[in-house]
């Protein structure tokens, strides 16, 4: 299926003013609590080691040391290894110079590892995510110390909600901080960067936080799953295959269900938040996707079919959604403006990318007829499996309870679909 759901990568000739500094935002109190929902997934996940569900960063704790906690019940006679973990990254949302910009991995797994003597092998100690928006990581041992070695080891994944892996091996990236010797007492390791070879996979697991908080938020199921269709404990997993030297890539792959980016796919947020929107539009149909013909070279704004534009477009509209912007971003920096009017150039009509994630974005838009979010909408999807725009606006939003007249039917009139 390679290309079948390829972004176009030809050279824009129209790139958008709006280009600029990503948008990170705020998050909502509401999306704060489905991230602590993420943060108690991972006790839930095969990794996790001895001990109670870590939160936002902080260590898992241990029972074993409760009676022995003076002033701080997080650290009190315990031995932990703090820091911030931070990766490098050619960012392309800033535009076609791609800068060179250092970020914070939010919601990364981490493991310490330890051992009482020399001789021994190193064991488990505690297991975590750093934090969710500072992508600290306190990794407090299970045990009491001292300890004659401690290090932590950083995977390139989310508890077991998404996950970067090989191409080659079909595993996860990890590396190791340094091995400390004769640790009596809590160490700070300050910042620690992801070597600069994988730095592309922690930018994929960071990035999919801006996505996941916009997913569970919708998820009226009330799991930390992605959609509505699985229960918290077993959630399916967003896997994408990625490699520094990876050639083939841009698609996901409904055989395998996985992404496939190649090397530079990475340095786009938009490219990796569209791909995992096709996964995501999948996962709303419950393991289903909508038919797609004449899609292998789609274009924003020239016809394809009512199913490849429909597929497409919400793919896009879940990028722009969920980085609070209103373009899609390439790889090399290029960028190409979603916004369009009946006076716009495009083709015209509901088989155009570009007219129906437009019409999406706008339904979903804070002052949009759908409630200022796109949560309703996600809830639609998650039960009528809409086969092209027109099935979506004209059956399945009336079943919703969703307009379809007066501003909503202004709305896709505005991007040239008139019902
Ligand atoms: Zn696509």
């Amino acid at each position: 299926m390679s290309g079948h759901r390829r972004v176009p990568r030809r050279a824009l000739t129209d790139p958008s003013t709006a280009a600029g500094s990503p948008v990170t935002g705020r998050p909502s109190a509401r999306a704060v609590a489905a991230v602590a929902l993420l943060a108690g997934l991972a006790a839930c996940g095969p990794l996790r080691a001895a001990g109670q569900p870590a939160t936002g960063g902080q260590a898992t704790a241990s029972a074993q040391n409760s009676g022995t906690r003076t002033t701080s019940p997080q650290t009190a006679g315990r031995t932990c290894l703090t820091g911030t973990l931070a990766y490098d990254h050619r960012d392309a949302e800033a535009g076609e110079s791609r800068p060179l910009a250092t970020a914070v991995a939010r919601n990364a797994n981490w493991q310490l590892w330890g051992k009482a003597t020399v001789s021994e092998q190193a064991q488990l100690l505690a297991s975590g995510v750093t934090g969710q928006n500072d992508g600290t990581f306190s990794a407090c041992a299970d045990r009491p110390g001292p300890f004659a070695e401690a290090y932590l080891k950083f995977r390139s994944s989310s508890t077991s909600l998404w996950r970067v892996v090989s191409p080659v091996h079909k595993t996860e990236y990890s590396f190791e901080s340094p091995h400390l010797a004769g640790i009596s007492a809590s160490r700070d390791l300050g910042t620690v960067k992801v070597p600069a070879d994988q730095q592309g996979a922690w930018k994929i697991v960071d990035t999919l936080n801006d996505f996941y908080r916009k997913a569970v938020e919708a998820n009226t199921a009330g799991s930390g799953c992605w959609t509505r269709h699985q229960s918290t404990g077993g959630c399916d997993q967003l896997t994408f295959s990625w490699a520094p030297d990876a050639t083939d890539g841009g698609y996901w792959d409904p055989g395998s269900r996985d992404v496939v980016l190649a090397a530079e796919d990475a340095d786009s947020k938009h490219t990796i938040l569209h791909e995992a929107g096709h996964w995501f539009h999948f996962e709303l149909y419950d393991h289903s996707f909508p038919d797609a013909p004449n899609c292998e070279n789609h274009q924003f704004d020239v016809a394809s079919s009512t199913g490849c534009a429909w597929t497409e477009a919400f793919a896009d509209a879940v990028a722009a959604y969920s980085l609070g912007d209103y373009r899609y971003v390439f790889s090399d920096g290029k960028s190409f403006d979603l916004h369009n009017d009946r006076s716009t150039t495009w083709d015209r009509g509901d088989a155009v990318q570009g007219r129906i994630g437009g019409s999406l974005l706008d339904l979903w838009a804070k002052d949009g007829p759908d409630g200022g979010s796109w949560n309703r909408d996600i809830q639609l999807m998650s039960e009528h499996q809409s086969a092209d725009f027109h099935t979506y606006f004209t059956v399945d939003r009336p079943k919703a309870g969703l307009a379809t007249t007066d501003a909503a039917k202004r709305i896709i009139s505005s991007h040239t679909i008139d019902y």
